[in-house]
């Protein structure tokens, strides 16, 4: 009896010594704390900025980022160079105004405004006044090709259904009185003035037409076109639909007039290449995105957004698990297939460098075997107080192949928690879809998505390297490392499972 236990354990031992590939143990290890600390220290240091995507900041840890990939010997794949340029798009507000009589009116002073359209040049309108914007009240008034005055209930200029219906009735400047005084109106014109400087981000580049505008405007404005009361204008609203009384407040025209800025932002995925033996041809990806959101608008005290954990943290992953597979390389342990190190930009501006790599790839996608995408690995969240946890995404979502391979291998190495929470697809933080695994999914590639969770310094200034726990990195990164060692090394590529692709 006791010796068929012995037996057991020893075949047991056997088992477990097998399954780990000593190889992949030994430079896996090579991955360590102390490293990525170094790294980190560096990449979401104040000097950076907060690594806003075009900024200087962003560029230093690109530079920095090439430097570490040329000094590991790898190959610059992009036509010689370590940058794949991604051109990007910043459209802002330009000129706004509004003139009601002699008074003009610019943005953030008596108007908010934060589209972007072009009137091409002034516009002069006659007025209307639509009540709170109900069918009744809209059928009491003609507003087609006019600028209409609409008493909200909320000062939304996107998505308000009361804003939609004047742009269906054929409205050509929509004027909101959403506050009671010009206090309050102020003081969200100041909160406005703040949020607005950014712009908005695109790839393509837009083309401001000529559509209707919705500006948000004081009451002392509304008193003024009308010349007469907020209480007046309110009690009309009140008054019986059939009787029309909207129709006795007409306003002398107003003239306004909107431009929008579009300005070009340069800025680089940087990639490194690390050439595969028998299979070079497949290709193994391994993603972070460098760029974070940069600095505060406004305020006081810290202003920086260091993105410690978002995306340093899965950053300097990156540059650790490629400096293992080098040192691998370099002592004729090389892996089979070809694998590319990527970090992209503009991912804090709606996965644009990972949307521009798919659609311009270095590397056909026909060959491309798996994306693992790493976006913060450096926390914990509320939900794990203690252990070494990974939340895992989207491994069984086209590959059940690559799902047990993801398991196994972690079983066979680390043994760290998977939680699954957020894999579910109709989870509501739709996390499947946020971060730059996404381009690689949509296109069929099998992705494995690596995340801390929620922490309450997400997207802050206090997002800093000394709340960085660089045991959970290191073991998660060793966890990436382990997983992309036998994709890339395994005899057969990982299957794609035909019913779970996702058709056009
Ligand atoms: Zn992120």
């Amino acid at each position: 009896m006791k010796f068929k236990i012995v037996l057991v354990w020893a075949l047991l031992l056997t088992f477990v010594v097998n399954a780990q590939n000593p190889d992949a143990k030994k430079y896996g290890s090579q991955i360590t704390a102390d490293q990525l600390k170094e790294y980190l220290s560096i990449i979401a240091s104040d000097a950076l900025e907060g690594r806003e995507t075009g900024t200087r900041g962003q560029k230093m840890a690109a530079a920095f980022i090439a430097a570490h990939f040329q000094e590991l010997g790898f190959k610059a794949p992009v036509n010689g160079s370590y940058y794949q340029p991604v051109e990007l798009y910043s459209s802002m507000t330009g000129e706004a105004y509004l003139k009601v009589g002699q008074t003009r009116l610019d943005n953030f002073s008596g108007i908010i405004y934060s589209g972007t359209a072009d009137s091409g040049g002034e516009v002069s309108l006659p007025v209307v006044f639509a009540g709170y914007g109900s069918e009744a009240e809209f059928n009491q008034v003609d507003v087609k090709d006019k600028a209409v005055v609409l008493l909200a209930k909320e000062m939304r200029m996107r998505g308000n259904p009361v804003v939609k219906m004047a742009q269906d009735k054929g409205a050509k400047l929509i004027l909101l009185c959403a506050h009671e005084t010009l206090a309050e109106f102020d003081n969200i014109a100041g909160q406005f003035k703040n949020f607005m400087s950014g712009g908005r981000i695109s790839l393509t580049k837009p083309q401001p037409g000529n559509a209707a505008v919705t500006m948000v405007v004081s009451n002392v404005t509304v008193e003024k076109i009308f010349n007469t009361t907020l209480a007046k204008l309110k009690d009309a609203t009140a008054a019986d639909a059939k009787k029309t009384p909207l129709k006795k407040f007409k306003g002398a025209n107003v003239q306004y007039k909107v431009t929008t800025e579009v300005k070009t932002i340069y800025s680089d995925n940087v990639l490194g290449y690390l050439e595969g033996t028998d299979k070079k041809d497949e290709l193994v990806v391994i993603t972070a995105h460098y760029d974070h959101i940069g600095k505060m608008k406004g305020g006081t005290g810290d202003l920086i957004n260091n993105g410690a954990d978002d995306d340093g943290s899965g950053t300097v992953s990156v540059l650790a698990i490629a400096k293992a597979f080098a040192q691998a390389k370099k002592e004729g342990k090389g892996p089979r297939r070809s694998i590319l190190f990527m970090t992209v930009t503009g991912e804090e501006k709606g996965l644009l460098g990972s949307e521009y790599y798919s659609e311009h790839p270095v590397f056909p996608l026909t060959s491309t075997v798996v994306d693992l995408n790493i976006d913060m690995v450096g926390r914990r969240d509320p939900q794990h107080k203690d252990g070494t946890y990974v939340y895992v995404i989207g491994s069984d979502k086209l590959s059940a192949d690559l799902h047990e391979l993801s398991e196994r291998v972690n079983k066979e190495n680390l043994n760290i928690a998977f939680d699954y929470t957020y894999n579910d697809q109709n989870h509501p933080d739709r996390l499947y879809y946020r971060s730059d695994h996404w381009n690689f999914a949509k296109k069929n590639i099998p992705i494995v998505f690596y995340f801390d969770g929620i922490h309450e310094d997400y997207h802050k200034p206090s997002d800093e390297v000394s709340k960085i726990e660089f045991d959970l990195i290191e073991k998660r990164a060793q966890t990436v490392f382990f997983t992309a060692w036998e994709i890339a090394n395994r005899d057969n590529r990982l299957k794609v499972d035909e019913e779970k692709k996702i058709k056009d």
